[in-house]
């Protein structure tokens, strides 16, 4: 019996995710995989063919991850818009370009030595290799931090978030995006949900689980919602049937034509504040 990485209750194997092994929390609706090492997760990002596919295709599509941090840091606005800023996770450094760009002192870290590379040479963006735990941030080193759909691919992350907290300075912001497993589509879908990735998202969030996880991990005044993922379409990717069909389809399930939800849509996100 292995114990919920998010509210610490024990676990059974998910009969849901069967036959991928997963194993699920009836408390708080977290699914998870024990079965990796920690070695092998951070081995698929520190070399090899993560590095030679993800490279190639993020450059392809900068101009739409510009335009996605745009969108992060909409969502940002109401709680913060200027000061120290960590983006954990920042892979080619498009949030932290675009963070500096609209006035955050904006640095990231990224396990991915090409992809924290690919931040400073083409983008400028100030984006050190290596993982949180090795930069060993001062404590109160940042006013906000961000975590956009990284979560999900780090094993026993009640660590990694109490370290973020420390280096917040008293009161400071954290921002997470994951993919919502708790989500209609998640819940309809089973294991044919395209933001599943079950060799990658070692973590399956509701936002049941997210909020117990930042909560277990010190922090305060927890806002969790969904949204669906329109606000990062262009014009011309919302007249698309699939994803007309598919908006109309959740709205229905919903039985609420809003792009925000406190639980259902696609796209879970959370904001918290460290003690202070
Ligand atoms: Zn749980």
């Amino acid at each position: 019996m292995k114990e919920c990485w998010c509210c610490g209750s024990s676990s059974t194997a998910s009969s849901r995710l069967s036959p991928l092994p997963f194993l699920a929390c009836s408390r708080c609706g977290f699914a998870f995989r024990e079965d990796l090492e920690d070695a092998e997760v951070h081995a698929v990002y520190e070399g090899g063919e993560y590095e030679r596919m993800r490279g190639e295709e993020y450059l392809r599509n900068l101009d739409a991850r510009r335009r996605h941090a745009r969108v992060r840091l909409a969502a940002l606005a109401p709680f913060v818009r200027t000061g120290r800023l960590l983006d954990v996770g920042a892979a080619g450094g498009a949030f932290v370009s675009e963070a500096a760009r609209s006035g955050f002192t904006a640095q990231g870290v990224e396990p991915t030595p090409a992809f924290a590379a690919l931040a400073r040479d083409h983008l400028g963006a100030d984006v050190r290799t290596g993982t949180v735990e090795a930069a060993a941030f001062q404590d109160g080193s940042f006013d906000v931090v961000t975590l956009w759909h990284v979560l999900e691919h780090i094993p026993h992350p009640g660590g990694e978030l109490a370290r973020l907290r420390a280096a917040l300075r008293p009161g400071g912001l954290i921002g997470i995006e994951v993919p919502n497993a708790g989500g209609v589509l998640a819940l309809r879908q089973g294991t044919a949900w395209a933001s599943l990735e079950p060799a990658v998202h070692v973590g399956q969030y509701t936002p049941a689980a997210l909020r117990t996880l930042l909560e277990r991990a010190g922090y305060v005044d927890v806002r969790v919602g969904t949204t669906t993922v329109w606000p990062y379409l262009t014009g011309l990717e919302r007249l698309k049937p699939r994803e007309l069909v598919h908006r109309a389809r959740t709205s229905a399930w919903l039985r609420s034509p809003r792009v925000e939800h406190p639980t259902g849509h696609e796209l879970l996100r959370a904001f918290a504040r460290a003690p202070g």
